[in-house]
């Protein structure tokens, strides 16, 4: 079946540079992870088509940066209400390419929609400021300007919303863009980037170079002076290549990275409302999220009954096809992941875990991973400290406070972390404890296009979604001045 019978979307496969599709002179496949079959060829860009993307994003800035706020938002409010209107196309041509259920994929079309309706609000809110010097002397006026051309590097976990989330900010900011997708997803961002000159964006605003070299072809980007901003979301052992290349020439970055999530439940929790904030937190995107609950830190004297909803949940949910009406839990995104998450698991029974549900992968074609929970984990188990990406969840018990917030709190990633308590005054109190960017207090779920979104530690720098998200591509400029 072609990709339009499939999703009922056309999706361009060549490179978008300059306002044209260019086809490229090779094409690499991607791969339905629900039957490993292929479902389309995709141009591979070279590092000449990315620098071309340079040359078109720079010829484009100019007049995009001049173009009045209020028609900047108006193209991107435009954009959000053709996605909308799309939304069902887009989440079914997210489910056949990365493989997660309908379900997810609806709700990813729905919050990446958002990022534009959001920076169409923002781009006509980009405020400066203006003060009296402390001597008396003059005064002080900031004004926010455009970066300039930008370099978005976006993973395959989330195909939509990571490329909207950078897109909406830097197009209202007044910047224009290069996005390299993931090589497991570019169908999504070519359809996006269709949607967006349907939408009114001009021709070199915004080019998308697909390719399996993303190394060279991203590094030769990085070293072109007229580049003036890299945005990455990824792995945090990507991000560290890229800090070190970005030094070179002390490009601007802002940096999404991975994330090692706890989930707290304290013994005076809503055990229900725990259990359905860990199912979020966990099992959404089938547990392939920076943000996914990665180590449940669970009072000793509510440990069974959580595990006991907990698991049944999980053992009732239905593993499928993420294309199929009924699949809860769609396939991992290829053989590597799975493999991954596979051996974690076997790693931690090995040091003595018990597998309360799942732990296996299931005998079908694709790569699919069963729902899995595992009670009594021991404390230097890799699971704890490794981004499992996978429908895995370890428990490990505590009695007291301060024990759990350690444990939470030792990791090198600090991205989010969740807690469950009825005490106000504990989840806030236990909420600045925590080493994290991000806090869902009673709560699984805490992406919002209007909140900023980010790291502490090594899950990143700087901050996407909210107005925080559009100064990251802006720079300020004061004048000093006298009248
Ligand atoms: P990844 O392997 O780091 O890849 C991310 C992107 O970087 C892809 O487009 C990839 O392209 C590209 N890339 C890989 N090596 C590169 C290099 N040397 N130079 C330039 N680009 C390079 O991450 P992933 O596996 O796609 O995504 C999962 C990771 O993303 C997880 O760690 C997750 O926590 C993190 N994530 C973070 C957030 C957040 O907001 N903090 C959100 C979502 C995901 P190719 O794959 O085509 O090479």
């Amino acid at each position: 079946m072609s990709i339009a019978e499939l999703t009922g979307i056309d999706v361009p496969t060549g490179l978008l540079i300059g306002g044209e599709w260019g086809k490229g002179a090779a094409t690499f496949p991607v791969f339905d992870p629900a039957t490993e079959e292929p479902l389309a060829e995709v141009a591979n860009g070279t590092v000449s088509d990315g620098l071309d993307a340079v040359t078109a994003a720079q010829a484009a800035l100019p007049g995009w940066a001049a173009t009045p706020p209020r028609q900047r938002a108006e193209v991107l409010r435009k954009a959000f209400e053709l996605m909308s209107a799309r939304s069902e196309q887009f989440a079914r041509l997210m489910s056949a390419e990365n493989g997660k259920s309908l379900r997810d994929a609806r709700g990813e079309a729905a919050y990446a929609a958002e990022f534009f309706r959001w920076y169409a609000e923002e781009a006509v809110r980009i405020e400066g400021t203006l003060m009296r010097a402390p001597s008396g002397a003059n005064r002080i006026l900031t004004v926010h300007q455009p970066i300039g051309v930008s370099l978005l590097i976006t993973p395959w976990n989330f195909p939509a919303a990571m490329a909207t989330r950078k897109i909406g900010p830097a197009l209202a900011a007044g910047c224009t863009v290069v996005l390299k997708p993931a090589a497991e997803t570019p169908l999504t961002a070519l359809a996006l980037a269709d949607l967006l000159t349907e939408a009114g964006v001009p021709a070199g605003a915004v080019n998308v170079v697909t390719t399996t070299s993303s190394g060279q072809v991203c590094a030769a980007i990085m070293d072109d002076p007229r580049v003036r901003k890299l945005s990455f979301t990824g792995s945090t052992e990507v991000g560290r290549i890229l800090l070190g290349q970005a030094a070179k020439s002390v490009l601007n970055v802002s940096m999404e990275l991975g994330g090692n999530a706890p989930f707290i439940v304290f013994d005076d929790a809503d055990i229900p409302a725990a259990v359905e904030g860990a199912l979020i937190a966990k099992m959404r995107n089938g547990g392939e999220a920076c943000t996914a609950a990665n180590r449940f830190y669970v009072h000793d004297a509510v440990a069974d009954e959580f595990i006991a909803a907990f698991s049944g949940r999980l053992k009732s949910m239905v593993v499928g096809p993420g294309l199929d009406e009924s699949t809860e839990v769609g396939p991992l995104v290829n053989e590597d992941t799975r493999s991954k998450v596979a051996s974690l698991v076997d790693g931690a029974t090995g040091d003595g875990a018990a597998l309360i549900t799942g732990g296996r992968a299931p005998q079908r074609r694709g790569f699919f991973y069963e729902p899995t929970l595992l009670d009594g984990v021991a404390a230097d188990s890799a699971i704890l400290s490794t981004e499992i990406f996978g429908p895995v969840a370890p428990v490990v018990r505590f009695t007291d406070e301060a024990d759990a917030i350690r444990w939470a709190n030792a990791s090198e990633f600090g991205l989010v972390s969740y807690v469950y308590t009825r005490d106000l005054r504990r989840g806030l109190r236990v909420s600045e404890a925590l080493d994290a960017g991000m806090i869902g207090l009673n709560r699984g779920l805490v992406s919002d296009p209007a909140a900023p979104f980010g790291g502490v530690k090594q899950s990143g720098l700087g901050r996407e979604g909210a107005h925080e998200g559009l100064l990251e591509y802006t720079e300020t400029k004061y004048i000093a001045t006298d009248w």
